[in-house]
């Protein structure tokens, strides 16, 4: 069964939009199926993967309307074993027409149940408020997410979207957790990243990420050309601290990064993706980036 992870936060321009697209691309480079859903209406997920805007392509409005089964939504992106669901602006819509609708909350959770055999990660990107989409989201995942920049109020902001996760989990998805806490756009040069850092760090204990991505101007840059960063500059700090992310993300999850060997234990239950392709990647990157585009 595919993990769910919802990529959220209330604030706007934390880096959401950033980590899901290429997480979800460093996932998939791994050689594991991925779908990334566009849950936002501003569409950036959608658009940083180079789909142009088309009002009358299926995407999550219709998924959450009840208009479309999920396979017929899926496309296909660069990446070989990455597709999206694309969002439009008019998923605006759905927020207020849902408002009176029978199980309103679980619409998202509904559409997405068909498509966790096929995929192994479905990543969510939430818009910027605590909306009902981003209740569809959180009600839709297994865990949350959670990008922020190291600033003085970080954790001020937090609670909100804390006691919002704790609300879920009493009641519309008691499974929920906190998969991670992840700083974006950080710079650990600075005095008030490492203050802020062990603040987090003293909150969060073991969920906040070891993985940290740094201000990297490739990551702003590659969404305009349609691309994750692996795949428009894969030698950038940027598209490096994702694939650290996403192995770290899989390494909570369980997923070890070593072939299974002739006489390893069968009964233990962990899940082996393709190492080479992990290794070939830190020592071969371009390679493995034009084999992915090749392939297709
Ligand atoms: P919104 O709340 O509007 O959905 P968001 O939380 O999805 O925003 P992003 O769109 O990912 O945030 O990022 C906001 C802006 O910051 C974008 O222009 C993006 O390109 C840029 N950005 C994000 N992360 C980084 C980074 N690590 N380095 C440099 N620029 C970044
Ligand atoms: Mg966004």
């Amino acid at each position: 069964m595919g993990r769910v992870l919802a990529v959220a936060n209330q604030k706007g321009g934390v880096g959401k939009t950033t980590t899901a697209i290429n997480l979800a691309a460093s996932i998939a480079a791994a050689e594991v199926n991925t779908l990334l859903v566009d849950c936002d209406p501003q569409s950036n997920a959608s658009s940083g993967l180079g789909l142009l805007k088309d009002p009358e392509r299926l995407s999550t409005y219709h998924l959450l309307m009840g208009l479309a089964q999920g396979e017929a939504a899926l496309q296909k992106t660069e990446l070989e074993q990455l597709w999206v669901i694309p969002a439009h602006k008019n998923l605006i819509g759905a927020n207020i027409e849902l408002v009176d609708a029978e199980r309103r909350e679980f619409r998202l959770r509904d559409a997405l149940a068909p498509l966790r055999e096929r995929f192994r990660y479905i990543v969510l990107d939430c818009p910027p408020a605590l909306d009902l989409l981003t209740l569809n989201a959180l009600v839709a995942a297994d865990a949350i997410l959670i990008p922020m920049q190291a600033e003085y109020f970080a954790l001020e902001g937090i609670s909100e979207l804390l006691d919002t996760i704790e609300r879920i989990r009493m009641g519309l998805n008691p499974s929920l957790t906190v998969e991670g806490v992840v700083l974006t756009m950080f710079d650990d040069r600075t005095n008030l990243a490492q203050q802020v850092t062990s603040e987090l760090s003293k909150h969060f204990g073991e969920k906040l990420c070891k993985t940290t991505i740094p201000r990297n101007v490739r990551l702003a840059e590659a969404p305009s050309h349609g691309k994750p960063a692996l795949l428009y500059d894969v030698r950038s700090r940027g598209a490096e601290s994702y694939i650290q992310l996403a192995k770290e993300v899989l390494e909570r999850n369980g997923v070890v990064f070593e072939m299974p060997s002739a006489d390893s234990d069968q009964s233990e239950e962990k899940q082996v993706v393709n190492a080479p392709r992990w290794k070939r990647w830190i020592t071969e990157r371009n390679k493995l980036v034009t084999i992915n585009i090749n392939e297709r």
